[in-house]
This record gives structure tokens, sequence and C-alpha cells, in this order.
């Protein structure tokens, strides 16, 4: 199916919300590029948590049925009319709006596209685009991380967090990271985290407290919600910053906002789309990315390749905390 013709292509589907068991392997039909589009022919896809989002109804997607998938790899296989540069033949990656990675083939704005250095593996590639740029906008633009900062990153040994500990250790910071067992604890160590806690048997506020001496951090970044947030409100020094990026254990309860007074704490939720708005913002962020990851600074792990049929295999197991680094499904 690498003609530009109209014809079918397999993709996953959702028509109803649900568990892992609602993603439906199918036959979608793909049309031509139109002026500003390419068609794109997958070669990895980024598995992330907010495809489970979308599937369970946490977020809502636009209509159903849909292609769930905001990350993926893939060869330009025919280029629509108007001034796209970008060639038949070119790797190329994509991250967030549209959805619909998921698929053997796609159709794509052609101003969302970001070419992919030929030195980066397509699996990789697909690992860093939404993963690694989240990371980027969090410690670079969201709360700057800078020598002597001492941050807390929770889910420390997933696709973010591992690529976020690796880029603020070697930004000169002190990094704690929670995990939930020794497996974990042992790559976060090796991702550059100076102390890794077991938040499920240790009390990570208390925790934290005593490696900081009780003076607390100056970020959190936030990835795990509603279990997690108000200890990470009270890991914070006096002036810190709250950064909550995400809900994997659920969404976090309502904060009254006198909570953020004793300490005149700082709140943010924000989401790398806000960050990567314009085509410049998205090529310099990429670029950073991209720069770190080619000089060493982000070893990224892709520690979990699923056929991309076997969808739904992915999400169980990213959703029972059973993946580490990122998770990846191959066409
Ligand atoms: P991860 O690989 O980090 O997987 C989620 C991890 O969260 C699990 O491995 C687990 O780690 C931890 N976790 C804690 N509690 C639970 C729970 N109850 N159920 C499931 N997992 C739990 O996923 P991603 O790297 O794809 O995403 C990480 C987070 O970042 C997500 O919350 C995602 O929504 C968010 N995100 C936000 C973005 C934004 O722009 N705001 C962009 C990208 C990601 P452990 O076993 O160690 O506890």
């Amino acid at each position: 199916s690498s003609s530009s013709s109209s014809d079918m292509v397999k993709a996953i589907r959702v028509h109803e919300l649900g568990g892992p068991q609602v993603l439906k392997w199918e036959d979608v039909e793909i049309g031509e590029p139109k002026e500003g589009e390419v068609r794109v022919k997958n070669k990895a896809i980024g598995v992330n948590f907010i495809d489970v989002y979308f599937r369970k109804g946490v977020y809502n997607a636009p209509s159903k049925p849909f292609t769930p998938g905001m990350e993926a790899v893939g060869i330009v296989t025919a280029v629509g009319s108007g001034p796209t540069g970008i060639q038949v033949g070119d790797l190329v990656g994509y991250v967030g709006q549209p959805m619909g990675t998921y698929a053997e083939e796609q159709i794509l704005p052609s101003n969302r596209v970001i070419p992919i250095p030929s030195s980066i593996e397509p699996a990789v590639a697909a690992s860093i685009l939404l993963k690694g740029m989240t990371a980027q906008f969090l410690i670079r633009s969201c709360f700057k991380v800078e020598p002597g900062h001492t941050i807390l990153v929770h889910a420390a040994a997933g696709g973010v967090g591992s690529l976020l500990c690796q880029w603020a250790n070697a930004l000169g910071a002190t990094v704690i990271g929670t995990v939930s067992n020794k497996e974990k604890a042992a790559q976060a160590k090796e991702d550059g985290c100076h102390h890794v806690i077991l938040y499920k048997e240790e009390d990570f506020v208390a925790r934290v407290k005593e490696i900081t001496s009780g003076s607390g951090v100056e970020v959190v970044y936030d990835s795990v919600g509603k279990d997690t947030f108000e200890g990470s409100l009270a890991c914070l020094k006096l002036r810190g910053y709250m950064v909550s990026f995400g809900q994997s254990s659920g969404t976090p309860d309502p904060v009254p906002l006198s909570s953020l007074a004793s300490k005149a704490a700082f709140l943010t939720r924000p989401s790398l789309f806000q960050y990567v708005l314009t085509r410049d913002e998205l090529l310099k962020a990429a670029g950073e990315v991209f720069a770190n990851v080619v000089s060493g600074v982000l070893k990224v792990r892709v520690n979990h390749t699923y056929p991309l049929s076997e969808a739904a295999k992915a999400h169980e197991d990213l959703e029972n905390r059973k993946t580490s680094g990122s998770v990846v499904l191959i066409p």
C-alpha cells in the first residue's frame, strides 16, 4: 500500500470508550494527500499515557470511531500540492493533533511534520517526540532547571520520567525520583536519579524532607496525579513550583487556593501542545531533543515493542505499571 491512490490500510479503531479491549484492528480507507498534506507510511509508533485517557474518555476525542495515537515516525509516500518542503522518501516524525498514529499509513498536515536526523533509529525517534519534547518543555521552559536545584520527579522510570531525570541530571540538578519497584529503582539510578524513593512502600514526603534536610525541593514534576498531588505540595520549598502534568493514577482532587499560601507556591497544569504551537517552537524543541540524543545526554530506553495489531496488550501493560521507559508499536 505504498501508492498514492485511495486504498485500504490497517489501523486501530475505537468505536466505544472503555478498557484495552475496545482497541480494534480494522481496515480503514486512506485517500491522497490534499494541498498542504503528506501521506506517511509509519515505521514506529509511540504509545503514550494520553492514548489511554482518550480511549477511556478521561479526555474527549473529537468524534467516534477514532484512531488513537499522537506520536510516530515514518516515510513520506506522497506529497500534496503546495510548498510543503517535504519530499517522497523523507523520514519524518509527528506529534500531537490530529490524533491517529495507530495506523499503517496516515495523512498529515505538512506543517506539523518534523524531519528526523538519519542517525536516529525510528523506534527511538518515536519515543522522543511526545515524551522527549515533554521533558524538554518541562525543564527548559515551564520551570527552568538550573545547577544547584533539587527536583522531585514522580514515575521516574516511565517514558517521560526516564528522559526527564537524565536531562535534569545533565543540567546539574539533584534529582529525586519515585518508582514502584526495585527494577524501576535500578533504572532510575542509571538515569541519573541521585535518590530513588519506592513510593508504594515509603512515605515520599518524609523521605524528601530527610534528603533535603527539611527544606524541600524547588520543583515537583507530578504526572501521577490523584495519589501524589497532596504529598507533592508538601515536598515544595518556599516559593516552589508544583508542575502537575498528568494523572496516571486518576485526576487530582480540586485544590483550594489557600493550600498554596503557606509556601507562596506556584501551581501550573501545562500541556506540551501549548508549548509547541508555532512551527518555530516545534522545530526548536525537537532540535534540542535530537541534539541531546545524538550527543548521548539522553539514552532512550525502548524497553517494550509490540506489533501494532497488539496495541491492546501495550495499553494493558502501560496501565498496569508493567512498563518502564518507552513503549513502541511496530506496524
Ligand atoms: P509512563 O511510562 O510514565 O507510565 C505511567 C507510570 O505512572 C507507570 O509506569 C507508573 O510508574 C506510574 N503510575 C503511578 N500510579 C499509577 C497508576 N495508578 N496507574 C498507572 N500508572 C501509575 O507514561 P508516559 O511516559 O506516557 O506518561 C507519563 C505521564 O506524563 C502521564 O501521566 C501522561 O499523561 C503525562 N504526560 C503529560 C504531557 C503533557 O503535555 N501534560 C505530555 C506527555 C505525558 P511506577 O510503576 O513507577 O509507579
